[in-house]
């Protein structure tokens, strides 16, 4: 049975490539008809971040990847290997600890923040080269290391590292990796308040958990071998892994907050959520950062990249972030969206601009735009769908505004007043029927109409749009637009 987790510390808000490996690990688990956990590591208390976990939940939710096990996922106590929380699970991590004391694969030390200064000041790190100089219970006796304990002394616990050892293993992305014992140090596996490390709490519950394949980024590669040594201390199994490319940033190098920043790419969730973007699309997009099917295929929901989905097609190369790509996704995304759902998003940013607007009035300006719109918020920037236009264009008054067309607007509005019918094409046929009339070119007539009539000199089709406003509207404005540009 297939098992896969995500493992976010609570340190701030989920990052975007922290949804790509939970996206890549829920792909993998649907795929091959497993679970999805969530687990929360929380045991670096320096770094906790409150409200961190409900931002990962949320974020989790809202991209539709909910873990089927983990704290939010709805199963009583969170799921059959509850808790969820490493700082629930300190029992167990202090029994591993315990564990591997006895069995001589780990050591307490005593040694105080300067004096492992001073050691790092030497170029030496705490190893099988330097643990023998250094104030452990590998060095002191074992009554002098019960006192300081009993004393209450601060200390850790160490993972005892053997040196001249090769520790292999295969990568289900990047292959076969081996790694030389001699340039591991002697790991800390708790620390001084007690709280076991990264390491020792993360392979301890791989194993608790069942976790069958570990997928997450490539910046975890170089901790895998101390895993591995944990793993084989505690006798367990250690689960296979992958290990997932970088995201890089448009212009290569790491997407760094800072490198992100400058090419304007939100970093977490949260912002690509209150930017407007569609779940599905950044969903989409996130897969193909470092996967595709073999094909040039660009858009995919999230079953169906789950029904294509392999590891081994997973890059082993940095994957380039391209917001154009993201966009371009998020508009299609958007035709595929019924009226409401668009006008139900775009409504926020939509009163704002033009204040209170009628619920189906917003839904058919997003039938009529949505082949033109990125985001659902971009109805608002074509404020005279909702509104008469306040200014006209200078530069269209400039080009497309000639000194015969507000007679030209008069008459059109003098035949739209009298239409059976306003149709668009009762609409459009007047237009040309006036233009036939007074012997003047359609764009005599047509330039200045949407002028008039949009305050622009881009949108949808011109007849399209006033059919959309209505007769009264289109006959007001162009009559208001005669009148004021003259
Ligand atoms: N807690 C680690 C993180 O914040 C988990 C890494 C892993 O998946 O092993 O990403």
């Amino acid at each position: 049975m297939t098992r896969v987790r995500f493992a976010p510390s609570p340190t701030g808000l989920l990052h975007i490539g922290g949804l790509r490996t939970a996206l890549y690990n829920v792909l993998f688990a649907r795929k091959n008809g497993g679970t999805f956990v969530l687990r929360i590591e929380d045991t670096d208390r320096a770094r906790f971040v409150d409200g961190a976990e409900a931002d990962i939940l949320a974020s989790l939710a809202w991209a539709g990847l909910t873990p089927d096990e983990g704290p939010g996922s709805g199963l009583p106590g969170d799921g059959p290997h509850a808790p969820y929380r490493q700082s629930e699970r300190t029992d167990l991590y202090d029994a591993a600890a315990a564990t591997l004391l006895d069995a001589g694969r780990a050591y307490v030390a005593f040694d105080t923040p300067e004096a492992l200064a001073a050691m790092r000041d030497r170029g030496d790190a705490y190893s099988a080269a330097t643990r023998g100089d250094l104030d452990n219970s590998l060095t002191l006796d074992a009554a002098e290391v019960q006192r300081r304990l009993d004393a209450g002394e601060p200390h850790v616990v160490r993972l005892k590292v053997e040196p001249g050892r090769t520790v292999a293993f295969t990568d289900l992305v990047r292959g076969d990796v081996s790694f030389q014992t001699d340039g591991v140090d002697d790991q800390v596996l708790v620390k001084s308040d007690g709280l076991p490390t990264y390491h020792l709490a993360n392979v301890v519950d791989d194993a608790a958990m069942a976790i069958t394949h570990v997928v997450r980024g490539e910046e975890w590669l170089p901790s895998v071998p101390k895993h591995l040594l944990l793993y084989e201390a505690l006798g367990l199994a250690p689960p296979r892994m992958a290990h997932l490319p970088l995201i890089l940033a448009p212009s290569g190098g790491k997407l760094s907050k800072r490198n992100a920043d400058k090419a304007g790419i939100p970093v977490s969730v949260r912002d690509y959520r209150a930017a407007g973007y569609e779940p599905e699309a950044l969903v989409g997009f996130l897969g193909l950062l470092g996967w595709n099917d073999g094909t040039d295929r660009e858009r995919f929901s999230l079953a169906e990249m789950a029904e294509a989905f392999s590891l081994d097609r997973v890059h082993k190369s940095g994957a380039k972030f391209d917001l154009d790509k993201l966009a371009w996704l998020n508009g299609q995304t958007l035709r595929e969206r019924t009226a409401a759902e668009i006008a139900d998003r775009a409504r926020a940013a939509v009163e704002a601009r033009v204040g209170p607007v009628d619920v189906e009035h917003l839904a058919a300006a997003a039938e009529l735009m949505r082949e033109r719109i990125t985001f659902a918020h971009d109805l608002a920037e074509s404020p005279y769908l909702f509104a008469d236009p306040e200014t006209v264009d200078d530069a269209g008054v400039a080009k497309r505004w000639k000194p015969d067309s507000a007679r030209l607007m008069r008459l059109y509005a003098d035949r739209l007043a009298v239409l059976d019918e306003a149709s668009v094409e009762a609409m459009e046929a007047a237009l040309r029927d006036l233009a036939e009339a007074e012997g003047v070119g359609f764009g005599l007539v047509v330039h200045p109409a949407r002028l008039a009539v949009t305050g622009v000199t881009v949108g949808a089709g011109l007849f399209e749009t006033m059919a959309f406003l209505g007769r009264d509207t289109c006959v007001r404005r162009l009559g208001t637009a005669a009148e004021r540009l003259g």
